[in-house]
């Protein structure tokens, strides 16, 4: 699990704090928390913004997953959900087609997607493109 540097806003004392990623229902949500040695501190985020680089860890440390549609899903409405939830225009949707995966990134983000194209009734698979490090 992702970690990074934290300081207790309580006692001050330096600590680590645990960022995890995980789907609600199909939203992505990723949270951090930390737990205090020295004062016993604690506390929970979901939906926090974590640092950019915390998003390389989790592919440094889970690998980076992509996600492929089930033999006979509805291909055109699969390709318009995927290219919304990634913020893509048709054109550069229209080449990850051709040269896939359909997406990547963590292994939490692809299974958000899966869940939002399940929801809109089209099985989809998620898979490791490459394995972690
Ligand atoms: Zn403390």
């Amino acid at each position: 699990m992702p970690t990074g540097p934290f300081v207790c806003p309580d006692c001050g004392a330096k600590g680590v704090k645990r960022f995890a990623e995980f789907v609600s229902g199909d939203q992505f949500v990723r949270s951090a928390s930390y737990h205090c040695d020295s004062c016993g501190s604690s506390e929970e985020a979901d939906g926090v913004d974590s640092p950019p680089d915390i998003r390389e860890d989790f592919l440094r440390k889970e690998g980076l997953w992509g996600i492929k549609l089930a033999a006979g899903s509805d291909e055109l409405k699969a390709l318009s959900i995927l290219r919304k939830s990634q913020g893509l225009n048709p054109s550069e949707m229209l080449s990850r087609k051709k040269r896939g995966p359909l997406a990547e990134g963590t292994q939490a983000e692809m299974s958000c997607l899966k869940a939002v194209l399940e929801a809109a009734k089209i099985p989809a698979e998620t898979f490791v493109i490459q394995s972690a490090s």
